[in-house]
């Protein structure tokens, strides 16, 4: 009982609990509560020298005591977002393998296909035990790039917040490392590195392994909810587009990513009283974040009554080589659909057409910057933005700090308070002309525990267009913009209360896109009764011995 995570509750056995397992004089006198042991853990994660450290002791704490750990993580989720997920995981992630200790996911090995099913066997588990897998490749980790077996904790990492954030039962989730080599020389090169010692596997035999995947986890687990995380961009979006129609599939850093951004941009739509087939929209940095923004921001063009090509033709694309125009070679295949005639911009400059230009030319009424280039959204762009607009939504979301297209405080200066921003950084509010600006900070994490909870609680077959949209209209609909200088998104400091909204919203969107399984009389307590919590359930002595 004591060894095994899932059980173990220490110090808050009770007398008679310890007489009954076995425990007798195996623990100091004392019985606490779980909410004391959680104050003591809190002082001790407290005294951890550093982020790293707290990391650590975390992860440690999970391997003692998954309630306890919960309870800790659930209590205090706003403060230890940054520790057990971006950016301290990254540096986690840079050490794992010289950290390694024990592991909490399976792992699929691209050299060994005929053993994936094998693989999930050997958890012994039934089709109604899996609400949810999250799987990754690791091949771009946010923003450090590709760290191969290394990667698994973002797997991890990434179902702990589902459990935090939204009450995922954790007993009735799966993270997965698909191992399929790794391009970073330095881990090929380390000796302590424990994966797959090749270059990253292309072509068919990834897709094979992708496809045995997806066919073998829906086989075997076919409620849950396969979420994919940190692919390289053509992989992310290949894999979605080619499977998400057959399979229950979500990607996080398109389609959440997307989404969160639909909230701060439907927030910002309220404000400017305009709607989306209204908008003309510039993305500064066309990758796997920009071009799912497009993707989104396009759709709700078409939603709002505009053909898909009229919808296209609203949106400009800028990246490494200027505005992405249809007379350009290699152009990755989600940055073509966007590509402009070069008619369109005939004159426009003599070399590759700049940002600057591009603003002066369409004047956007949203500016994403999703580039990783820090200060690219300079005076000269913001003034021009304000110039073409009234009130441009300005969303500057690269990060950590040290990349943002622009900091808040000099985006509100230079364009006078007109500018509605929200950032990807936890920014603090600014002080301009006798008003507050605060800043939302776009967090997916405000979007796809509830969006998993939902697709939980309606069975929902597929995540659709509508089920995304719906989740973002839940979080824009938790801040009132009516205020001078509100924020565009909620407060990552509630995230229980957020998810349970975003759920009951994303629920009964499956059922009106006919993808839900399941429907419930009362939806709401469905949610709530779904939701996990850290507690210390009774004990039956006679069957837990
Ligand atoms: P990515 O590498 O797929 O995309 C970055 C793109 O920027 C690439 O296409 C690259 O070619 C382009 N780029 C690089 N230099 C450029 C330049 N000088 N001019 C124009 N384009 C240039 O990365 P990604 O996953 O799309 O993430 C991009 C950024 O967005 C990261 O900083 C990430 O943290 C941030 N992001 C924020 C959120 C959020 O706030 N919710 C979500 C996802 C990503």
């Amino acid at each position: 009982m004591l060894r095994d995570a899932h059980r173990n509750r220490g110090t808050a056995f009770s007398a008679e609990e310890r007489g009954a397992l076995g425990l007798t004089g195996r623990l100091p006198a004392a019985v606490e509560t779980l909410a004391e042991q959680a104050a003591r853990a809190y002082v001790q994660l407290s005294a951890q020298p550093d982020d790293l450290a707290k990391y650590v002791y975390l992860n440690a704490l999970h391997d003692r005591n998954e309630t306890l750990y919960f309870r800790l993580l659930t209590e205090h989720l706003s403060e230890l977002l940054p520790i057990v997920y971006d950016p301290t995981i990254g540096d986690a992630i840079e050490h794992w393998s010289t950290e390694y200790r024990r592991s909490r996911a399976v792992y699929l090995s691209v050299d060994r296909i005929e053993d994936v099913r094998t693989a999930f066997e050997t958890l012994e588990l039934g089709p109604d035990d899996v609400d949810l897998i999250v799987c990754s490749d690791a091949e771009e980790i946010l923003g450090i790039g590709d760290w191969g077996v290394n990667g698994t904790d973002i797997a991890v990492g990434k179902l702990a917040i589902y459990t935090a954030a939204a009450g995922i039962d954790p007993n009735r989730v799966i993270a997965v490392n698909l191992d399929v080599g790794t391009d970073n020389q330095k881990l090929l090169d380390d000796p302590a590195y424990l994966g797959n010692r090749h270059p990253r596997v292309r072509g068919e035999r990834y897709d094979e392994l992708i496809t045995t995947y997806l066919d073998v986890a829906t086989e075997l687990f076919p409620n849950a909810l396969l979420h994919f995380e940190d692919f390289g961009p053509s992989n992310a979006r290949r894999i979605l587009v080619e499977h998400g129609d057959d399979h229950r599939i979500f990607n996080d850093d398109m389609q959440g990513t997307g989404a969160i951004v639909m909230a701060a941009v439907i927030s910002g739509l309220k404000v400017t009283g305009s709607s989306f087939s209204d908008q003309r929209l510039v993305v500064f940095g066309a990758g796997t974040a920009g071009t799912g923004m497009a993707d989104q921001i396009s759709a709700a063009m078409v939603r709002d009554g505009l053909s898909e090509s009229e919808a296209r033709e609203r949106v400009w694309l800028i990246d490494k080589n200027g505005l992405v125009t249809d007379d350009m070679d290699d152009l990755p295949d989600y940055q073509q659909a966007y590509a402009r005639p070069t008619s369109e911009v005939d004159g426009w400059s003599d070399g590759p057409i700049d940002l600057l230009t591009t603003v002066e030319r369409v004047k956007p009424t949203i500016l994403i910057g999703t580039s990783t280039v820090s200060g690219a959204f300079t005076k000269d762009v913001v003034r021009a933005l304000c110039e073409g607009v009234d009130r441009p939504i300005l969303l500057p979301l690269s990060n950590p700090t040290s990349r943002i297209e622009v900091m808040p405080h000099d985006a509100i200066t230079w364009s006078d308070g007109a500018a509605l921003i929200a950032t990807g950084i936890p920014a603090d509010p600014v002080d301009h002309d006798g008003v507050t600006y605060t800043i939302g900070q776009g967090n997916n994490a405000l979007l796809y525990p509830g969006l998993g909870l939902g697709t939980i609680v309606a069975a929902a077959s597929r995540v659709t267009d509508g089920m995304l949209l719906a989740a973002a209209n839940a979080v824009a609909g938790q801040v009132d913009v009516s205020d001078p200088g509100a924020s565009l998104l909620p407060p990552v400091d509630d995230l229980r209360a957020s998810s349970a909204i975003v759920a009951i919203a994303v629920a009964r969107a499956a059922a009106d896109d006919g993808v839900a399984t399941r429907t419930h009389d009362d939806l709401e307590g469905a949610v709530h009764a779904t939701m996990w919590t850290p507690d210390y359930p009774d004990l039956d002595l006679e069957t837990d011995r």
